[in-house]
């Protein structure tokens, strides 16, 4: 790495920047050289084992460097990667982003994400993802009013039109339409909180079998070292230069390496500090709960958001799997410090009491999630850390938790910090970086 390199520069996802990889990619420092050669293997470690840094990891891998993944859980993918909606974002959810560059933001990873995730798992989504559209529910107090909203959701469908990956998306949206639901059968479907809903060609997928996918290539991918129940403490410089870094972990042990990606999400920011990165405000840290629920029979009720604000939706993956989630429910800790500490999950009668508040906030305005708790052969509570460029709460239109348009990779030499922002952009970021500090799969050292 050069001079030039020594300074921190900033990147969004859409803006990875693609540089003459011959310059630009990551060599072992040391290395003995045959020629034009690199004799040692560059050596990385990925801090963090979500999907952001096991796709980043298996990528690594396939470029021939040789890489450990750290992760202070005892299995890859425990955390936000496993428990969440799923959703691969064309940027509908932030209709109150007046600028339309959180949809912009989130386009081209949504679209490539099927593609990008069969590329590392070697599986098709078919059968995995939701096949319907989902539903945008306009709930009385949002924060966007229904006419104002509306005009988003045709611009954010234009752009989705407009985007050259349109037709590579989980289903082909070329033609991306929100098409508003005949006030006839929105009131069949919710209550009278409701006051105008739209169709939209947004999908989901099932997230604990991605989690499950991505585990297993992560153990049988050549090249990959790892160290599971290890807390990441620190990084530190040795010596003077930005491409040599030392990985401290809580058990006492360290990682001498090359490269490091930084991709502890909740836990990033400590790290990047020890690293040499100041973080900018302003950021916030949430941590949200929801339900996972198996049904004994398969249920009719639709995958349904309620926009915009601090409210709740429903996930109906194949009919028998939902997600349930009341925002202002499952919002069981929020922080601008460097970390939030993980709150328990409630078990028991605790998980009980929660389910039971989540459906007495959802079940007026939708009202088949009762059939769908009544029928619960299981009721998961579980959630995960959010974490956003941005401070404020849902209920302020101002808020910049409104917009997600400022995550992406910060450098500084070959330390590599990823807000992952999305779990939908996760697979096409991760591989955009992996290229940029290795440079194209089967090019292998
Ligand atoms: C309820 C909920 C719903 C969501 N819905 C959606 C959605 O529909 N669509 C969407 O695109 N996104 C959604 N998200 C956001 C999405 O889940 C995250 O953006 C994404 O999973 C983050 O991936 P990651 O790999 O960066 O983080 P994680 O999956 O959290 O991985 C980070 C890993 O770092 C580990 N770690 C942290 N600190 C340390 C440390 N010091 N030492 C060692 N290990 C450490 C953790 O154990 C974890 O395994 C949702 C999030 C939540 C919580």
């Amino acid at each position: 790495m050069g001079a030039a390199d020594l300074s921190r520069r900033r990147c969004g996802a859409h803006r990875v920047r693609r540089r003459p990889v011959r310059g630009r990619r990551v060599r072992a420092r040391g290395a003995r050289r045959a020629g034009d050669r690199a004799v040692r293997r560059v050596r990385a470690a990925v801090l963090g084992a979500g999907i952001m840094g096991s796709s980043v990891a298996i990528h690594l891998a396939r470029r021939g460097v040789e890489v450990t993944i750290i992760d202070r859980e005892p299995a890859p993918m425990a955390a936000a990667s496993r428990w969440n909606e799923g959703k691969i974002h064309l940027g509908y959810i932030y209709g109150a982003d007046p600028t339309l560059a959180t949809a912009q933001h989130l386009l081209t990873g949504g679209l490539q994400f099927a593609e990008r995730l069969r590329e590392l798992v070697e599986e098709d989504l078919d059968g995995h993802a939701t096949t319907e559209d989902d539903i945008y529910l306009v709930h009385r107090d949002s924060v966007v009013g229904p006419d104002l909203l509306r005009a988003r959701f045709e611009a954010v469908s234009g752009l989705v039109r407009e985007h050259p990956d349109a037709a590579r998306y989980l289903v082909d949206v070329s033609d991306a339409r929100a098409t508003a639901i005949p006030p006839s059968e929105l009131a069949e479907l919710t209550g009278p909180e409701i006051v105008a809903g739209y169709r939209v060609p947004e999908r989901s997928v099932e997230t604990r079998w991605v989690a499950d996918r991505l585990t297993a290539v992560l153990a049988s991918q050549a090249g990959v070292t790892q160290r599971l129940g290890t807390t990441v403490v620190g990084v530190e410089r040795r010596g003077d230069a930005v491409d040599a870094w030392r990985v401290n972990t809580a058990d006492g042990a360290h990682e001498d390496v090359d490269v490091v990606v930084n991709a502890l999400w909740s836990g990033r920011l400590p790290i990047d500090v020890t690293a040499g990165l100041t973080p900018q405000r302003p950021w916030t840290h949430r941590y949200r709960l929801c339900l996972f629920v198996r049904t004994r029979t398969v249920q009719e009720m639709p995958s349904a958001l309620v926009a915009v604000g601090p409210f709740g939706d429903v996930k109906n993956y194949n009919g028998r799997d939902f997600y349930l989630s009341w925002y202002p429910v499952g919002l069981v800790a929020q922080s601008d410090g460097l970390e939030l500490a993980t709150p328990p999950t409630p078990t028991g009668a605790g998980a009980e009491a929660f389910a039971a508040r989540v459906r007495a906030a959802l079940e007026p305005i939708m009202p088949g999630v009762g059939a769908v708790l009544d029928d619960a052969e299981s009721v998961v509570v579980h959630g995960g850390f959010v974490f956003a460029r941005g401070a404020g709460a849902l209920d302020d239109p101002r808020s910049g938790l409104h917009r997600r348009d400022r995550y992406g990779v910060e450098r500084l030499g070959t330390y590599f910090s990823v807000d992952t922002g999305k779990y939908s952009t996760a697979p096409w970021l991760a591989r955009e970086l992996a290229e940029e500090i290795a440079g194209p799969a089967g090019r292998a050292r």
